[in-house]
């Protein structure tokens, strides 16, 4: 057992009912998720019976880190060993006033691997192996805020906490969904990590399913689509799970998602040489996000070894980007982090693997 997979109100019942004061609760929740600790030994104003009998019980660990990698940008990429020795990646990436806010972002793992096996992704590569429990993703959060309130890393976005988290590791996030909204009720507690839903967003690689199920949850997190497309024929091709949730109800679920939520969508673009990145594909993509509250986010493809995928040259990117635009979508093109380092989602771990 360990403490972040249990909800707040679960670790409340456990640390009262054997008849402890009700602010023990509060005392062991703000030592784990204030104060980031990583021992009982560490929580000195809890009695050392109290500690004693919970650290016999209740590990405060699932995640050991077993590889990092640092970019030339400041892009921190873990790789973690879970209890079973299963390995996931998340990375910690800091973002300077002129990039948008200043933000500290991490980027965590849903899954060892992923079932829906898109081509171009070293993860979908990898196959699947098991979905995360809450804790193991909340633990991926705390790794990297301890890292930053150490401020072991240091850029002038250096902010001490983190402010910013997007399920855009390994794996589907919709497809391991109890133990995701778990995990996100944990971070955005006040009595958790106490993270703002709206500085949270999940990517999917479209289930529609799950992402009505996610509107009505009364979270205001955002959504992220990863569309890569403008036609099922392409998409099919380039992300499976098209065939069995395709562009018209995919669609229609975003557009229900912005209207529950308030909030807008935004849609993934990769863009691959020669495959997606044609102005005409421009146009067809303008015309489906027609009336749709939305942000395109054009991403050059990151390589991963497959040369079938391949990033556009810069002036097509550019050309796909003003096509979009002068057709009324709001887009703009991602600027690639940890390129240097592999930091594209599984490509620390296939490496990882490859070596082993
Ligand atoms: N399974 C979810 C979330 C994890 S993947 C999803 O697909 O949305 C996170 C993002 O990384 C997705 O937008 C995915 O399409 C993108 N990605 C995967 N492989 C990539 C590559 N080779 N280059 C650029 N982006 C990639
Ligand atoms: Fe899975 Fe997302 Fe990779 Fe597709 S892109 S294989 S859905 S992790």
């Amino acid at each position: 057992m360990s403490l972040t997979n249990f909800t707040i109100p679960e670790v409340e019942k456990l640390v009262t009912s054997p008849g402890e004061p009700g602010y023990r609760a509060d005392q062991l929740l703000g030592w784990v998720y204030k104060r980031l600790v990583v021992s009982y030994d560490e929580m000195t104003d809890l009695p050392l019976a109290f500690r004693q009998k919970l650290s016999g019980q209740i590990s405060l660990h699932t995640l050991r880190p077993v590889r990092e990698a640092v970019s030339l940008d400041g892009t921190v990429k873990l790789l973690f060993c879970l209890r079973d020795g299963k390995t996931v990646e998340a990375a910690l990436m800091l973002y300077a006033a002129g990039e948008g806010r200043t933000r500290t972002t991490v980027c965590l793992s849903t899954q060892v691997g992923c079932a829906i096996g898109c081509h171009f992704c070293a993860t979908g590569k990898q196959g699947f192996e098991r979905n995360l429990t809450p804790g193991e993703m909340v633990d991926q959060v705390l790794y990297f805020a301890r890292r930053v309130k150490d401020k072991k890393e240091g850029t002038e976005s250096r902010l001490g906490h983190i402010t910013n988290i997007v399920f855009m590791g390994m794996g589907e996030p919709l497809a391991n969904y109890e133990a995701l909204i778990q995990a996100i009720q944990t971070l955005t507690s006040p009595r958790g990590y106490g993270t703002s839903a709206r500085n949270i967003t999940i990517s999917t690689a479209g289930m529609v399913p799950q992402i009505r199920r996610l509107s009505g949850e009364g979270l205001k997190v955002g959504l992220a689509v990863s569309l890569h497309a403008p036609d099922n024929a392409l998409r099919n091709r380039l992300v499976p799970l098209n065939k069995r949730h395709p562009i018209e109800e995919l669609l229609p679920a975003c557009r229900e998602f912005t209207q529950k939520t308030g909030r807008r969508v935004s849609f993934e673009y990769i863009l691959f040489a020669g495959i997606n990145d044609s102005l005409a594909q421009a146009k067809a993509l303008a015309g489906l996000l027609r009336g749709l509250n939305c942000h395109v986010n054009l991403i050059p493809a990151n390589r991963t070894g497959d040369a079938a995928y391949r990033p556009p040259l810069r002036g097509v990117i550019l050309a796909f980007e003003r096509e979009l635009g002068e057709n009324g979508v709001a887009c703009t093109v991602r600027v690639s982090r940890g390129q240097d380092i592999n930091a594209g989602c599984g490509q620390l771990r296939s490496q990882f693997l490859f070596e082993r």
